[in-house]
């Protein structure tokens, strides 16, 4: 069993894609563990977004991510990392599978709606970054 943090990024709740992002990793056998929706102000983002510290796009990416609202959550599945990256599709939307997420919602490389972690030790660090172990409920 692998756990994963997806975000439903501000772009994706003002198009009212929270339900479709659900409805793709459930029906990918996905568990959804963990839910909330957040705002992050802008040092949140940075943190969440540490990694990119320092890239072009971290200003621009960061004051995105702290534009409106995001629906945060933990998956929990065989493959859920795999699984969800998948059904998300590559970070530029033109170069992204037809059927995919991003494919099929995305304006553009930087509000491409959705995110997901993209290993074990990230996975780990971005689940801790927004939930504690009483807010997540595996069976
Ligand atoms: N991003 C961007 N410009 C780029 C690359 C990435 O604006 O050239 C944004 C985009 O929102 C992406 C996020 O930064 O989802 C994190 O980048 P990463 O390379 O980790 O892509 P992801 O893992 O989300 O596919
Ligand atoms: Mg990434």
């Amino acid at each position: 069993m692998e756990r994963t943090l997806s975000i439903v990024k501000p772009d994706g709740v003002s198009k009212n894609l929270i339900g479709e992002v659900i409805k793709r990793f459930e029906g990918r056998g996905l568990k959804v563990i963990g839910l909330k929706m957040i705002w992050m102000d802008k040092k949140e983002a940075e943190g969440f977004y540490e990694v990119h510290r320092g890239k072009p796009f971290f200003e621009s990416l960061t004051q995105f991510m702290s534009s409106g609202p995001s629906v945060v959550m933990v998956l929990e599945g065989d493959g859920a990392i795999s699984k969800t990256r998948e059904l998300m599709g590559a970070t530029d939307p033109q170069k992204a599978e037809q059927g995919t997420l991003r494919r099929q919602f995305a304006s553009d490389i930087e509000r491409n709606i959705v995110h997901g972690s993209d290993a074990p030790e990230t996975a780990a660090f971005e689940i801790g970054y927004f939930f504690n172990a009483l807010e997540m409920f595996s069976s």
